[in-house]
């Protein structure tokens, strides 16, 4: 990819709203790196900040989820901010199961709310 790793940003359907506007309020930060974003979750922030380049990967239940965690083990993701949603049952759980533990495997940051990726934007300055 390029000089900057990515940035991957990730939201189940009832948290895309919350990362769009997420995504707003720290437009400028984010725009710094480049951005991965699952198919659907990268459209909708592409259309709340025009300012980034967004690579759309595919939707999450198709594979998207799993891309990012590809982009993870070759060394291209350095956050991954994932907005889940813990009310709904969803095809692709093992999907975010898998993404988590090559997160962890490979050391990277990774938020699954807002609070926390709202702190880890600020520490980048
Ligand atoms: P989506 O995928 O952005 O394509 O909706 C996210 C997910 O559900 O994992």
């Amino acid at each position: 990819m390029s000089v900057h790793k990515a940035i991957a940003l990730i939201a189940h359907d009832q948290k895309k709203d919350d990362l769009a506007d997420f995504a707003r309020s720290h437009q400028k930060a984010l725009a710094r790196f480049p951005i991965v974003a699952t198919g659907t979750t990268g459209g909708r922030i592409a259309d709340a900040c025009p300012e980034l380049q967004i690579q759309r990967l595919k939707s999450g239940p198709l594979g998207g989820d799993q891309q990012i965690g590809a982009l993870i083990a070759t060394g291209d993701v350095s956050l991954v901010i994932f907005f889940v949603d813990p009310l709904t049952a969803m095809p692709h759980d093992v999907d975010v199961k898998a993404l988590m533990r090559l997160a962890i495997v490979y050391d990277i940051p990774m938020a699954l709310n807002r609070a926390t990726a709202d702190t880890l934007l600020k520490a980048l300055g």
